[in-house]
């Protein structure tokens, strides 16, 4: 077996089948990503829109694609046709061209709301304060396009394993309080996306349903982004 697919195999085994796996193929090529694909991966993940659209069109149409990666409004526009989850919403306005993109071709994106979790400055994402106020303002609910699925975050880029649970902990009951005060009647709003190669388990412990791994699955990325 090839190393994608072993990779894959062990992943799957350590993941409880509740929980879903993105696999994270940016920067990797077609190939390999036919690899994963022929033994069963369907949901993939990519954060930018030129390499999104170059491998959409070559590959299989029931890849479900992830969009992970700031999302510029002006770019909304080449992707919504072929994204079934946009996981990197980071911002009101955003949320607001998602929906007019979607309903100008007629369909409803599915997103996730991203939340900033981690002690770096440089992550994009809301502030629970944030979150709060753009679902207290019921805006959200006048996008009849866009379908808001859950949440999504990252941890710090660390070693320390308590820091990283502390912070997905902090999510999951940001996660389960929003679900409880906003979305008590929506049963769609049911993903909460976080986990990477590094710390998927502590992840899964704390309350994840998606996980994103990458390089776990890959190998190494030449450069990160
Ligand atoms: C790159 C990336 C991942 C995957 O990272 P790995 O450490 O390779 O598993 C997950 N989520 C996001 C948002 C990413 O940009």
């Amino acid at each position: 077996m090839n190393s994608i697919a072993a990779n894959l195999e062990l992943i799957r085994s350590q993941v409880p089948a509740s929980v879903r796996i993105v696999a994270v193929s940016k920067t990797k090529s077609p190939d390999d990503i036919m690899t994963a694909y022929n033994s069963g991966q369907r949901m993939f993940g990519e954060n930018r829109v030129q390499e999104l659209l170059g491998k959409v069109v070559n590959l299989p149409g029931d890849i479900q694609w992830h969009m992970l990666g700031h999302l510029q409004t002006n770019k909304v526009k080449q992707i919504i046709q072929f994204v079934s989850l946009i996981q990197s919403v980071d911002s009101v306005k955003l949320l607001q061209v998602i929906n007019s993109e979607s309903e100008k071709t007629g369909r409803t994106t599915g997103c996730l709301l991203q939340i900033h979790i981690a002690s770096e400055e440089t992550k994009y994402g809301f502030s629970f304060d944030e979150v709060r106020a753009l679902l207290d303002s019921d805006m959200h609910k006048s996008f009849r396009n866009v379908r808001i699925r859950g949440l999504m975050g990252m941890a710090t880029f660390t070693d320390n394993a308590d820091q990283v649970r502390a912070e997905f902990r902090s999510l999951a009951q940001e996660f389960r309080d929003l679900k409880q005060k906003y979305f008590s009647d929506d049963p769609d709003f049911n993903e909460l996306s976080m986990g990477m190669s590094g710390d998927y388990r502590i992840a899964i412990e704390e309350g994840s349903t998606m996980v994103r791994i990458g390089s776990l699955i890959f190998g190494d990325r030449n450069f990160k982004k």
